[in-house]
């Protein structure tokens, strides 16, 4: 049974505790884990019409969906503003997965360059090993992108907020190139979460999250999402993934399923931790800049404003000493843990030079800002004033 109750006219707060339930025979108020692999069938001919065509609600093998997963999918969708769903096993399963079923040999790409590690790999390694080409753009300069993106350009990709120096894509005028030449805009929305924005209306055709983040928001499961169209959803990823095995154990989703009911009121409560925290150190002497959307001093201020709610939950500083500041800043914290996980309830602090980004050449960091004395500060549910006083104290060691 197909409960309704997340109906599109609800508000996202309803939705996010609504949208998706399927309840059972027993009528359970909390939703199911369906921790099955396989469905059985009430006959023989009932098998061969279900391989024959699933319905929405009908299942055949895990890899391929379950009542649990689907639950998921379908509460994000509604979030998102989707038509459909996919999950996957983690953030990076959603982004391959999104690429290689959208892309084939001979294609071309245009990304930005500042993104997640794991991803350059995908954008960089895997995918120019299957020929496909890949041009690499500054994601905040549209001229750039207006010289890369040519007739033949199959997919535009890009983070919309950049890890770690939080660079925002103008996603309507990316958008706006892209599709004037047929290319499908993929956006990874990890850093603006889905609360902030909303890059469907903005333009992107597909969206991919690492539900590993806000999503969890504290820290247990990996997991992601493709969202797009039914007809993207069911004709281009759903065959990719069923067979190559990317698919969401029912125990995590029933976890981020659980944790879509609180995302909202977490992510509202973390990004005005985030706000007071990098107010707090703007102009410290021992910083020589605080990145932060939320801030006036932000060089992408306008845009922010325009394309996000609020200025998200992570914040990035710079030290003047460099790494030995750094490290001692670090090693000075009580209460920040120094973690690479990112929108967590705790707050989690990352030197991406020698750790996230440590792959990447000096040069390449420098280039996206990544320098020796670079923080990234993951702000979680804590009391502001605790992070505040933790963080100024370590500066004061640094
Ligand atoms: C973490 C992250 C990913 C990968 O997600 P996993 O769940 O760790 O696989 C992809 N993109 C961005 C921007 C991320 O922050």
């Amino acid at each position: 049974m197909k409960d309704t109750s997340g109906k599109p006219a609800f508000r996202p707060r309803t939705r996010a505790v609504h949208s998706g339930t399927r309840r059972s025979q027993y009528g359970e108020v909390s939703e199911a884990i369906f921790l099955t692999q396989g469905f059985v069938y009430d006959s023989a001919e009932a098998a061969e019409a279900r391989f024959l065509e699933s319905g929405s609600d009908e299942f055949i093998y895990a890899r391929y969906g379950n009542p649990t997963v689907a639950m998921f999918e379908d509460r994000i969708a509604s979030l998102e503003g989707a038509e459909a769903a996919f999950a996957t096993a983690s953030g990076m399963a959603a982004v391959n997965g999104a690429l290689m079923s959208l892309l084939r040999a001979g294609d071309h790409v245009v990304s930005s360059r500042a993104l997640f590690g794991s991803c350059l790999y995908i954008l960089e390694d895997v995918l120019t090993r299957f020929g496909v080409e890949v041009t690499f753009v500054d994601g905040t300069d549209l001229d750039q992108w207006k010289a890369a993106i040519r007739p033949d350009t199959k997919v535009v990709f890009f983070e919309s907020l950049s890890n770690p120096t939080l660079e925002i894509i103008d996603i309507r005028a990316v958008s706006k190139l892209a599709h004037a030449v047929g290319a499908t805009v993929v956006a990874d929305n990890v850093f603006a979460t889905p609360v902030f924005q909303r890059s469907l209306d903005l333009g992107a055709d597909v969206v991919v999250y690492s539900a590993t983040k806000h999503i969890d928001g504290q820290g247990r499961c990996l997991g992601g999402v493709i969202l797009g169209t039914e007809q993207f959803i069911r004709k281009t990823v759903e065959p990719y993934l069923k067979h190559t095995g990317g698919a969401m154990s029912p125990f995590n989703a029933w976890v981020l399923l659980k944790s879509l009911e609180t995302m909202e009121l977490r992510v509202r409560a973390q990004a005005t931790g985030a706000q007071a925290v990098a107010e707090a150190l703007s102009g410290h002497p021992k910083l020589c800049r605080v990145i932060f959307p939320g801030l006036d001093s932000h060089p992408q201020r306008a845009l922010a404003a325009a394309q996000m709610e609020a200025g998200g939950t992570v914040l990035a500083i710079d030290l003047t000493g460099g790494k030995e500041a750094a490290f001692r800043a670090l090693n000075a914290l009580q209460l920040v843990t120094i973690s690479n996980n990112l929108g967590d309830a705790k707050s989690i602090v990352t030197h991406p030079a020698t750790t996230t980004h440590q792959r990447l050449s000096e040069e390449t960091r420098a280039a996206l800002g990544i320098g020796p004395g670079l923080l990234r500060l993951s702000v979680g549910l804590e009391d502001p004033a605790d992070l505040i006083e933790d963080l100024l104290a370590a500066l004061e060691a640094a």
